[in-house]
């Protein structure tokens, strides 16, 4: 009788949890810095997912370092209360295939929420560039072997990921300059300071548009249709063969959320997807809203465990170029 009493209180607690939730501030935890991609795809998703969760305060929180690791990290970590949850990209398929102490496992480590976006990625380099188009820019590369620097946002990021697969495009070794995320990258590669980078059109549409950098190229297999890059050859229409990088966004709470949670929180996410400001915001940066079952949470671990085994073989070709 005692356990049975002690069962149903514990039962109740869990369910009056839920039905409480949320009743205090989420902090979205984005492993990047503020200012550049991921952020941003966070900042518009925290205040389309406001209203679903019923005007709750949610606040994005960079923590930084180690290609997404470490932000990763405190959120696997985390509470499993829903309210630490993480926002991140195709770092959650690179980083196993790339780091060598994994402090957590993508796979057991979190609750999967559901996918944002895919947004593809621009190959752009400092406004002092002296190439016109990308063949100009791939001989000007050429004539500048052990020269070069190539900015990104550490081992295991999405611009590590790209800068990877375009050094082994090209064999062309290149100095790999990590930062905590491509918006300082992006502020040294105005200034001239590097040479070069790939970064997701959510953060560098702007920038082109303003000349503040110099686009040569997109990474997926199609041109875009955003106005301001319509005109920009695909990498594979410059010639580099089957070149196509998309980088994905999705959201993860601490394995051992309770599944009435997770649910709110799909709920929520689902909803944001369908916000028309939201989709305004992120399509005119180049950002393609996820409209498929991979907005459900099994169907989200089912991708991106595909996109582990995607990479992996594509990672280990281009070895030689992990600095
Ligand atoms: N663009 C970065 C990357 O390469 C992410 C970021 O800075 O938000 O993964």
């Amino acid at each position: 009788m005692k356990k049975l009493v002690a069962l149903v209180a514990a039962l109740s607690a869990v369910f009056a949890f839920a039905d409480t939730y949320p009743s205090k501030t989420i902090s979205i935890v984005v492993p990047f810095a503020a200012g550049g991609p991921t952020d941003r795809v966070a900042r518009d998703l925290a205040e389309a997912m406001r209203k679903p969760l019923g005007d709750v305060t949610i606040v994005v929180d960079n923590v930084l370092g180690a290609g997404s690791s470490i932000g990763s990290n405190r959120v696997a970590k985390a509470a499993p209360d829903g309210y630490t949850i993480l926002l991140n990209h195709i770092a959650m398929a690179t980083m196993p295939n790339l780091l060598r102490n994994m402090p957590f496992k993508v796979d057991t480590d979190f609750e999967y929420l559901g996918m944002i976006n895919e947004v593809p990625m621009t190959v752009i380099a400092r406004p002092t560039m002296p190439a016109k188009n990308f063949k100009e820019f791939r001989d000007w590369l050429n004539a500048n072997k052990g020269k070069i620097n190539l900015g990104n946002a550490g081992i295991g990021s999405a611009s590590h990921l790209c800068g990877l697969m375009f050094q082994n495009a090209l064999q062309i070794d290149m100095t790999a300059i990590p930062y905590k995320g491509t918006a300082p990258a992006m502020v040294d590669l105005m200034g001239g300071q590097i040479d070069l980078m790939c970064d997701q059109t959510t953060n560098t549409t702007a920038q082109i548009e303003a000349k503040k950098v110099i686009a040569y190229g997109v990474t997926t297999s199609k041109r875009l249709t955003t106005p301001a890059l319509k005109d920009l050859p695909t990498l594979q229409e410059d010639g580099l063969k089957g070149f196509d990088v998309s980088i994905w966004h999705g959201l993860y709470a601490p394995k051992g959320t309770p599944a009435d949670v997770v649910a709110k929180i799909n709920r929520a996410l689902k909803l944001a997807l369908k916000d028309p400001d939201f989709i305004k915001k992120q399509e005119a940066l180049g950002a393609v809203i996820i409209n498929d079952k991979r907005v459900e949470p099994a169907e989200h671990k089912k991708f991106v465990a595909a996109e582990i085994a995607k990479w992996s073989p594509v990672i280990a070709a281009a070895k030689e170029y992990i600095d």
